[in-house]
Order: structure tokens, then sequence, then C-alpha cells
């Protein structure tokens, strides 16, 4: 029997039998040469010696598990003087020396290892019909050298976070081939700086204003051009705003009280007109009846017969007939203020994942609501279409003051991402407060100035413009930007920034998140620089979703990608 397309082999091995058992394909192969090289002097082996058998597994074959049983003949060599009088035959295009399985399989676990971690990795694998256990999916990983250095030029390096606030490592980002250049351990001038004169080609290096990344660029590509990175320029210049809206809270507090007093009405949910729509079937069932009741009573029937013809009790056909016009629609009962008290209550407890109005009703009673049932169902139902999302008190009571830190994200953001309600809250507070709309538009001048990379001569026309206003702590800001003047004046210019370190930096936490603590860093390294999709950065979507366990740096995020609020703190302001 020779090879088989179901199980490709090399030319030089044949199949002798295949046996089947269950799901087990049990493949013995012999190899058909009968000249063997000696492995230490290459005299053909002169006579077989012996023969023994080796099993391997393999890669499935029709969801089957396969194992290889080989037969190994042992040989004399030729060569009377060669000090290795016998020599075992090996099959190096099918399996290495001392290996319990084929190389294509040992690949096949290594991309299964990559792309998953050790424990889903042999659960998948197991399934099909390749059984191994984590541990050795996770030893293969290991084995798999890290890919050669790519001859980047344009670098974007950042933190990436081991445990947030704690430890940190550096993520370097090829900005040309968008793939992530390497991963290091740690966060420090050092580490950095041994990377930088290893790759002497970068001319472009992306970075924050920190001084660990400035200095290691700076030693160790000392002719690259450095760009401060726009993402982080606009984040330090909205904490700068933050400060200066802290002396102005009470502008900020008057606007949201007067917006709160004028607010409109919250657009109807589905659950609204459904409730709309149900008053309204009932009013016409009211004014037919009506009509039923007065147009029996003027052919003359009695009115215990009315009632017992249309179905209804005779108090209800007495009622009908004290008016001759039908029953006004049922205006809107407002029980809301009884309810009020509570709504931050209910909402509290809606988000805790208590959606019954039976439960809640108890509970608010326990409290003294003195009001019904049907308003507290009322109430919940309007919670109902947002069931997805958590219920901002914001919705209800209106009454908030956005805190310093989301006036400086709203007015930061590019306008055509802000809501109506940020639009209205910005221009109430611009024409309240000199100072505030000074700030505002210094904002939108820096804002555009960076995005549009409007050049060196509008940033200092800009500066001068932040140092005539005598505002602070924009003033302090513009200073501080002094030290690091090139690699600012080079983010008006240049169009390379960090957004894409910050897509890979979301792609280490999710791996390091799915590796359940058990990786170690040459792991994490191996599956951030060999997973399959190693060349693609998250998108925005999945960015967002990666980030929703918003901390205040990925909150920022919104400036980088333009993306819509999706964060509480966001929702807070809307
Ligand atoms: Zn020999």
């Amino acid at each position: 029997m020779g090879s088989s397309p179901f199980l490709p082999l090399p030319s030089t091995l044949s199949i002798d039998a295949v046996e089947q058992n269950h799901n087990l394909l049990v493949v013995s192969l012999s190899a058909i040469s009968s000249v063997i090289p000696c492995p230490k002097c290459g005299t053909p082996g002169s006579r077989i010696h012996s023969r023994y058998h080796r099993t391997v597994a393999d890669v499935a074959c029709g969801g089957q598990h396969v194992v290889l049983k080989l037969t190994v003949r042992k040989w004399v060599c030729g060569s009377p003087s060669c000090s290795q009088r016998i020599f075992a035959e090996r099959f190096v295009e099918l399996v290495q020396r001392y290996a319990r399985m084929t190389d294509r399989l040992l690949q096949t676990l290594q991309s299964v290892g990559t792309t998953t971690n050790g424990a889903d990795g042999a659960r998948l694998s197991s399934k099909l019909a390749m059984p191994t256990t984590g541990k050795t999916i996770i030893r293969r990983v290991l084995e798999l050298p890290l890919p050669k250095d790519p001859s980047i030029r344009k670098a974007g390096i950042d933190e990436w976070a081991w445990k947030k606030g704690a430890r940190y490592g550096t993520i370097l980002v090829d900005l040309e081939q968008r793939r992530v250049a390497a991963l290091l351990e740690e966060r420090s001038v050092e580490t950095s700086t041994a990377w930088f004169v290893a790759h002497p080609q970068v001319d472009i290096v992306s970075r924050d204003r920190g001084k660990i990344f400035r200095e290691a660029a700076s030693a160790g590509v000392p002719h690259a051009k450095h760009v401060v990175d726009r993402f982080h320029l606009q984040k330090n210049f909205a904490e700068a705003l933050e400060k200066f809206f802290r002396h102005h809270k009470q502008s900020l507090k008057a606007v949201a009280h007067q917006l709160a007093g004028k607010a409109h009405p919250a657009p109807k949910s589905a659950a609204s007109r459904q409730i709309d729509q149900e008053r309204e079937q009932r009013h016409q069932q009211r004014v037919r009846r009506h009509q039923q009741v007065w147009t029996l009573f003027r052919a003359g029937y009695h009115k215990e017969d009315i009632a017992a013809m249309i179905g209804i009790g005779s108090s209800s056909v007495y009622r009908a007939l004290e008016h001759e016009h039908p029953p006004a629609p049922e205006t809107r009962r407002r029980t809301d203020h009884v309810a009020g008290p509570y709504l931050s209550y209910l909402s509290d407890r809606w988000n805790q994942g208590c959606h019954t109005a039976a439960q809640l009703y108890e509970e608010v009673v326990a409290q003294g609501y003195p009001g019904s049932l049907r308003t507290i169902d009322r109430i919940v139902r309007q919670f109902r279409p947002q069931k997805t999302q958590p219920v901002s008190r914001q919705t209800i009571t209106q009454k908030n003051v956005p805190s310093t830190r989301s006036v400086a994200l709203m007015m930061v953001r590019p306008a055509p991402h802000r809501t109506k309600e940020q639009i209205a809250f910005i221009d109430q507070v611009v024409s309240r407060d000199p100072a505030i709309a000074m700030a505002f538009t210094l904002t939108q001048e820096f804002g555009q100035l960076l995005r549009q990379r409007q050049g060196v001569q509008r940033l200092e026309q800009w500066k001068a413009a932040v140092r005539a206003s005598g505002i602070t702590e924009l003033i302090r800001f513009v200073e501080g930007l002094a030290d690091d003047e090139g690699a600012v004046a080079n983010a008006c210019t240049e169009s390379y920034s960090n957004g894409m370190v910050e897509g890979f930096n979301a792609k280490v936490k999710l791996i390091k998140r799915t590796s359940y603590g058990q990786a170690g860093f040459p792991l994490l390294q191996r599956r951030v620089l060999l997973h399959p999709a190693a060349g693609e950065a998250f998108d925005k979507e999945q960015r967002q979703r990666s980030s929703r366990r918003s901390a205040p740096a990925e909150h920022l995020e919104v400036l980088a990608s333009g993306s819509t609020p999706t964060t509480e703190a966001e929702a807070r302001i809307a």
C-alpha cells in the first residue's frame, strides 16, 4: 500500500496497515528506502540489525484521532572504522527525534495556543480529535521563537498595564506596517533604550510627554524625530481645563439648574407609547359602551335590563345616563410626584437587577410610599426599553450638575460628537461667563490645530492667545509644553500618532485577561506577537467593548477615535 490522499506522507514512507477502532485510526508505516546513510559518517548501513516500533500522534483525519505506528529499522554502519556501530533510521520530514507528535500536529497545537489560552486550547483541540492538555499547549507555544525584528522605521511607544496603577510594561508598534513590533516586560528607560539601540533605523518616535520614553528615544536613536502623541496632548489639555472649571463650579451649577427647569420632556419610549395606546383603546371602549347604553335607553329598555344586555354593572348604567355626552379621555393622573422621592431608589434597584414591579412596590411601601402599584408599574415599564443599559438617574431628576471633568471632556470633544444636551449646556455656560467663553474658544482652536495639523506658526499664535487670556491653568499647560517643544511642534505637522498603539494596547489587555494569569510574560509576548491576527489592531467597536470597564485614560479614547460616548461618566452629562 502506498501513500493516501487522506493522509499525506513523505514519499519515503509507505502505509502497511490501517486499523480503525471507534474514533481512533492507527496507521502502520515503514520506510521504503533500502539505502540509509549513517548519521555519523554518511556511509550507508550494510545490513538491518533489528526493528522496533515507535508511535507518534498526528493531526486528525475526518474527525478521527490519528496515531502513526512507525516501524523503525536499526542498521549496522557500513564503515568498520565508524564509532557509531548501530544507528536507527530517522523520518526528518515527518517527525523530530524523540518527538511524540508529528511536526504538523505540533504546528497545529501552536496555532491553537497562540489564538486561545492553554485550557481552552486543550478543550478545542480535543474536540477536534487531537487530544492534549493545557500544559502541553503552553509548553509548545513557549518553544516558538519570537518573530525576527522587523525593519521598523516609524515607532509608536506606550505603556501597557500588567496591573493598573501598579506595574507597567512597554509596547512598541510599527506605525507603517501596522503591527506590534515588540512587547517589553518593563517600563523603564534602560529597556526601552536598549530596544531603540537595536533598531537604529527608527526615524520617527510617537510617544507621550512622559520622561521615560522621551529619554529612551533620545538616547537610543538620537537622530529620530519625536512626535508627541495628539491623544496625550488633548488629554493633558483636558486635565488643565478641568482644573480651570474647579473655580467656575457656580456657573456650571446655575446653568445645569436652569436647563433642568426648562428641560424638554424626554422623547417617548416604546413602552410609554404602548401605555398611551392602551389608554386610547380603553377610552374608545368606554365611548362605545356609553353610546350603547343611551341607544338602548332611548329604545325604552329598563336600566337593569340594559346592564344585563351589555354585561356591565347597573351602577355603571346609572352613571352613564347622568350625562348624555360620552366620557372625556382619561387624563394622565399626576401621580408621579407621589413616587418622586423614590425614583432614585427605584432606578438603583433596577440597575441591581430587580425588575419586578410588585417587589419594588413592596420595598417602597415599606419606606412609606403612599401611591399605588400601578404607578410603580408604569415607572418600571419606562425603564424596560433600556434594559441592556443601566438606567441613568439623570433622565429622571435632571438636576445633577455635570462634573468639572465631564465639562472639560465635552468641550475638548469635536463639535459633531457632542449630544444636543451638551451643545445646549455649552451654549448657556459660555454666554454666562466670559472666562469660560474664552477657555472654550481656546479649546476649540487647540483641537483644530492638532486634528488639522495646522503647523508650527499656528501653534505659536495659539500659545500667545493663551498667554493673553489670563487663564492661569491653561497658561501653565502652555508653559509645560516648553520643555518638549520640538516634539509638540511635530504633533502639529506630522501625521503619525499613537491612535494605533492604543488599539493594540486594548488587544494586549484582552489577551492578558484570557490567559487567566497563568501566562507569565514569555507566553503573553508570544500570544501578542504570534497571534494569527497580530497585524490587526482593534477596530473602534472592539476597543470600546474591551474598555467598557471605564478607566480615566480609556475614557478619553473618544478624543482620539471620535466615537460616540458610551461610558457612564459621559452618560451622566447627556
Ligand atoms: Zn557510520
